[in-house]
């Protein structure tokens, strides 16, 4: 661990947050709950539904003197199953209520038969951007894998934007900043100027603004395909202007120039944008062809990661008129207009 990552971390400590850092099955590594020390005593996100996940977050509690009993309150950050999983366990041992903004409690609720409903929404946006179905249908089996490290769980205390989290010692403002998911949502102790952020924003990568339906979507939806990575810098915009001393993420480490890593954020994805005219410039292409130019092979083992960053950077080129889209037989390609 970094020195300036140790000093950040004793800062929160000073003020009742310990970072517990809790293994994943997936590439993004471990990811950061948060323990705040405070009446309730509170959780921030619960790590996979995985038996390691478990053990570790139980001896990362101990470590600090508490149990899992112990715990009051469990707060949801958003719909990624590294951040939720355990939540129905935890809260089941514990008797903790359950927090998450109000418009994700359906989902969490259902998680099971929403899980079905995002994966033949990424299907279908898949075929149409020219990712071949046999892909898909690997892709398909690869998410269903994955389905057991999430869980069901009953939100108790739904939370509306802009409200205010109460407990004895602070005052956290919840806060939603949609882009990397529909729900995103980021708590705020103003006195403090600690912001926890989840992943909305990450100090070692960025967040993926990750393709998926809207929150209130019916079952079939097929309207529009959702801006993900414009609706991302809109809230990265808000985040910007916010003044913060120290920034708890999701995954790594602490940040505490939110604004300059936010600045480097927009300047990658115009640059992106850039590069990615230059190749429709070139010829007509689908979002597909442009990942495997890109990445290469990464476009086909992450081939919705990939297809959502591209099509995040050419929502920003059509917002900007230098690209336009066509469909031919049900596959879209983009091609350069200025
Ligand atoms: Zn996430």
């Amino acid at each position: 661990m970094s020195d300036p990552e140790q000093a950040s971390l004793a800062l929160a400590a000073d003020a009742g947050i310990h970072r517990l850092a809790i293994p994943t099955p997936f590439q993004v590594g471990r990811v950061n709950a948060y323990l705040i020390e405070d009446s309730p005593l509170t959780l921030v996100d619960s790590g996979p539904n995985s038996a390691k996940a478990l053990d570790e977050l139980e001896q990362a509690l101990e470590a600090l003197g508490h149990a899992i009993e112990d715990i009051e309150l469990l707060v949801i950050t958003h719909q990624h199953i590294d951040h939720f999983g355990l939540a129905s366990i935890l809260a089941r041992r514990s008797g903790a209520e359950v927090a998450s903004l109000d418009r994700l409690t359906g989902f969490l609720a259902r998680y099971g038969e929403e899980s079905d409903i995002e994966d033949r929404f990424a299907q279908q946006i898949m075929l149409s951007h020219g990712i071949p179905s046999e892909i898909v249908t690997a892709l398909r089996s690869v998410s269903a894998s994955f389905r057991a490290w999430g869980s069901a769980v009953e939100v108790t205390r739904p939370l509306a934007d802009g409200s205010t989290l109460k407990l004895r010692e602070r005052e956290l403002r919840v806060l939603h900043r949609p882009g990397h998911s529909p729900s995103d949502t980021v708590f705020h102790d103003e006195q403090r100027g600690i912001l926890l952020s989840a992943d909305h924003l990450i100090a070692h990568i960025s967040s993926n603004p990750l393709l998926a339906r809207p929150l209130e979507a019916d079952e079939d939806y097929s309207g529009p395909r959702p801006q993900a990575l414009l609706t991302y810098m809109a809230s990265l915009e808000q985040t910007r202007e916010m003044s913060l001393e120290l920034v708890l993420p999701g995954h790594g480490q602490p940040i505490t120039d939110h604004a300059g890593l936010i600045d480097e954020r927009f300047r990658m994805h115009a640059r992106r944008a850039k590069k990615i005219h230059g190749l429709i410039a070139q010829a007509p292409r689908t979002a597909h062809e442009i990942a495997t130019e890109l990445w290469g092979n990464v476009a086909v083992t992450q081939a919705y990661l990939t297809l959502s960053e591209v099509l995040g950077h050419i929502d920003l080129l059509l917002r900007d008129g230098e690209a336009t889209e066509r469909e031919t037989d049900g596959v879209v390609r983009f091609e350069a207009s200025s």
